[in-house]
């Protein structure tokens, strides 16, 4: 039988953070644009069948189970050509590369031919397959326009310079010092070559789908449109896709949490998570812990076993069965104290659902885009605790553009080290 839709084919490199906007992205595709979609999927593990992030693929937990297919590539160790002072960007590089030539035999193989290919920003070393087998190629941008504006001048700066001020991007907001991403810091550091190539490489896609839109970036989307000196450095087009998040789905917040949400008074409840990858040293967990506790404050906290100097590390760790224990990396006592108070939910919770639910009134959040856009969507203002990538970034665009969020400054001046809890105590 010849096919009569045009078949996508979408790459998510590992992490929740990319395969939710990515599989959002292949929903739109479907159901608006009449698109048949493949998504395949990169994982970072060999069974993963544990961790959460799993969990959701083969239930395909979205509108429709038959709406695209996922296949998921078997997995590459690439542990061998990494070394332990590798950072995040240098791991996930490195992690897909060694996935080219399984997507490439699957595309080889494919009986309904892909025409259009969609990786996003750690999948461009693929694109070079959408030309061998004549496929248009897209990247997807599961983060906002000015992170995208950042991303194409980083090349122009100069590898020998130190920087120690602001990021001026032509017409566009400014980036501060504390915002910018740590690779630019670090010109000796493979993150920094592998995020100018990441750069470089968005110039050879015939465009870049970013997950924002007009009214939330007016300034940044014009200029990529129209300022010159951007026209220079980077000539694709941007489309501006978003918001595309996660539906709510209420069957999936039931039982214990949602009974006592819906005890609680309306807009009181602070919910308390960082994201699938976002992780707390013990020492901030701790702060975190006597902040809740202190401030008196009713929340819901999605706690993750503490990781000493990795803010990324739940990215990178797997979960097992024993991190449902959670009273182990708490003050003693605080679960019985705050037992009025609050609910710890170990590892993962129903974040869309409860981010819609009435009880919630804030978000203390990682600030993750897809977690910003969520928080958005349902009108919940942020308290930003960003802990990597693009993070800060995405918290100064909240709280300085669009004034729904607060951003302790304390707690994000490079190198600074003080009492969390004191600040927490102070805003809650
Ligand atoms: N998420 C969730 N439950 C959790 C933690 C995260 O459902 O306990 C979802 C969240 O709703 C969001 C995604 O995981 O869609 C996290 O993406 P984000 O960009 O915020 O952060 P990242 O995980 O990439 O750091």
């Amino acid at each position: 039988m010849i096919p009569t839709k045009p078949h996508a084919a979408l790459l998510a490199s590992p992490g929740l953070g990319h395969l939710i906007p990515m599989v959002e992205l292949a929903n739109r595709l479907v159901t608006h644009h009449g698109f048949h979609v493949t998504i395949f999927v990169v994982t970072m593990e060999p069974t993963a069948s544990n961790n959460p992030n799993n969990n959701l693929l083969p239930k395909q937990p979205y509108r429709s189970p038959t709406l695209y297919n996922l296949v998921v590539l078997p997995y590459v160790d690439s542990s061998a050509q990494m070394s332990p002072t590798d950072k995040i960007m240098t791991r996930l590089a490195i992690m897909m590369r060694g996935y080219v030539p399984s997507l490439q035999a699957e595309l080889g193989s494919m009986e309904h031919n892909p025409t259009l290919l969609v990786v996003d920003l750690f999948g461009t070393e693929f694109l070079s397959l959408a030309d061998e087998f004549d496929m248009v190629k897209y990247v997807y941008i599961p983060s906002n326009a000015w992170f995208l504006a950042m991303t194409i001048c980083v090349p122009l700066l100069d590898k020998q310079v130190k920087h120690v001020g602001p990021l001026n991007i032509p017409g566009c907001k400014r980036v501060e010092y504390d915002d910018i991403l740590d690779p630019v810091f670090d010109p000796e550091n493979k993150d920094y070559d592998e995020y100018v190539r990441i750069a470089l490489d968005l110039g050879t896609a015939d465009g870049v789908l970013v997950n924002t839109w007009k009214q939330l970036e007016s300034k940044t989307l014009f200029s990529l449109k129209n300022n010159k000196i951007l026209r220079e450095i980077f000539n694709k087009r941007v489309y501006p896709v978003g918001p595309l998040v996660r539906p709510v789905r209420p069957e999936c917040l039931g039982g214990e949490l949602l009974e006592w949400l819906d005890d609680q008074p309306k807009e009181s409840v602070l919910y308390v998570s960082f994201g699938s990858g976002g992780t707390l040293s013990s020492q901030q967990t701790t702060e975190l812990a006597w902040g809740l506790e202190m401030s008196q404050q009713r929340f819901i906290w999605v706690l993750r076993p503490p990781i000493e100097h990795d803010g990324a590390g739940a990215l990178f760790h797997a979960m097992d069965g024993q991190d449902q224990i959670v009273s182990q990396y708490l003050p003693r006592g605080f679960l019985t104290r705050t037992h009025n108070l609050g609910k710890v939910i170990p590892m993962w919770a129903p974040q869309t659902e409860v981010l819609a639910h009435k009880s919630i009134g804030g978000f203390l959040s990682h600030c993750g885009w897809n977690s910003t856009l969520e928080s958005l969507v349902n009108g919940v203002p942020i308290i930003a605790w960003p802990l990597y990538a693009e993070q800060n970034m995405n918290a100064a665009l909240v709280e300085e553009e669009l004034g729904v969020s607060i951003r302790p400054k304390l707690l994000f001046m490079r190198g600074f080290e003080f009492k969390e809890y004191e600040m927490l105590e102070l805003i809650l």
